[in-house]
């Protein structure tokens, strides 16, 4: 007899590697599916460590530009903040359903628990997830599935109903025993979801939704600096520390022009936009001033196009207006 075969979605988390270890113990070859997401919920090292902890195959999809247009146009809407929770979830599980078509799985099981996250859990969202990704049926969630209809697996007697879960709410207390008692081992420690869920991220994305993007490597360096917009077509980026210094240069495009101070240590900002002009240059000058140590002292900030590093030219700005700067950070 064939034996049941799964897909089983593994975040790193705690809770999809109980749904996957409670699959294993009733004899089913799972195979693994790890999203690696811009700024996902996701941990890659961690699901490679469960994978190997429980032995199985790990597949790993990274997503790329065209989710951001489930983040642009979701169908169902926010969470709290620009988190399509409920769309990111049907994006995810179509791509599991090609995997487990192609890889001849009777169904794909996910971590889920009924109620324990406000938007994507609750049980009209789970039931709307199951039916758009088309797993109607094939989507098992051992650790709540007694809350639930039975699936095709459960129907057919491939997978006996009795030993799954009724777990439920937002209480991590039961979920961390079983961890315990399933010897399961460095998972990712409970978080908030991913950073679409962090408002000053979301506001971010929103003016580049707004004002225009390159791609989706400009949307993912949004995490890094302070971001002021000048006008519509110019925006500053300013590192706060050296890692995000170097993190800006790194990602920073041909285009974009680079300013530091000449003879101090201080923020790096990149500059975007094209063509700007010296009133332009100036007030983004004056925001490295501003952001460093020597906002009260006259000072040079030297600037270059970052496709010419030999073309550079020196500034020096005045204050910032700092009504202007109130007004303008996103
Ligand atoms: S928090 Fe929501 S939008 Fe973010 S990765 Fe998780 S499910 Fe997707």
């Amino acid at each position: 007899m064939k034996k049941v075969k799964a897909v089983s979605m593994i975040s790193g988390g705690l809770d999809s590697a109980l749904a996957t270890k409670i699959l294993i113990d009733l004899g089913v070859n799972v195979y693994g599916l790890h999203f690696i997401l811009p700024w996902g919920c996701g941990d890659k090292p961690r699901s490679v460590g469960i994978a190997e902890q429980l032995k199985i195959p790990l597949k790993i999809i990274q997503l790329n530009e065209d989710f951001l247009e489930i983040v642009k146009n979701p169908r169902h809407g926010y969470g709290s903040a620009i988190n399509p929770c409920v769309d990111c979830r049907i994006y995810n599980l179509k791509k599991a359903k090609r995997y487990m078509e192609e890889i001849d799985a009777d169904f794909v099981a996910t971590g889920e628990v009924l109620g324990q996250r406000p938007m994507s859990q609750m049980r009209h969202s789970l039931a709307s997830v199951e039916k758009e990704s088309g797993l109607k049926g094939c989507l098992l969630r051992p650790l709540c599935a007694k809350l639930l209809d039975p699936t095709d697996a459960e129907k057919e007697g491939k997978i006996d109903r009795e030993k799954l879960h009724n777990f439920s709410g937002r209480s991590r207390s039961n979920l961390q025993q079983m961890g315990r008692e399933l010897d399961i081992k460095n998972y990712t420690p409970t978080g908030g979801g991913c950073l679409l869920t962090d408002r000053n991220f979301a506001r971010r994305i929103k003016d580049s939704f707004t004002y225009g993007y390159k791609n989706l490597d400009e949307i993912i360096s949004l995490r890094w600096g302070r971001h002021v917009r000048i006008n519509k077509h110019f925006k500053v980026i300013l590192g706060r520390d050296e890692f995000e210094n170097d993190k800006l240069v790194e990602h920073a495009e041909d285009d974009d022009f680079i300013l530091e101070l000449k003879d101090f240590q201080g923020p790096t900002a990149v500059l975007k936009g094209k063509s700007p002009d010296d009133k332009l240059l100036l007030t983004a000058a004056s925001l490295v001033k501003r952001y460093s140590k020597f906002r009260n002292i006259d000072v040079v900030v030297s600037f270059w196009p970052i496709a010419d590093k030999n073309c550079v030219r020196d500034f020096c700005p005045d204050a910032i207006n700092e009504l202007f700067l109130q007004k303008s950070k996103i």
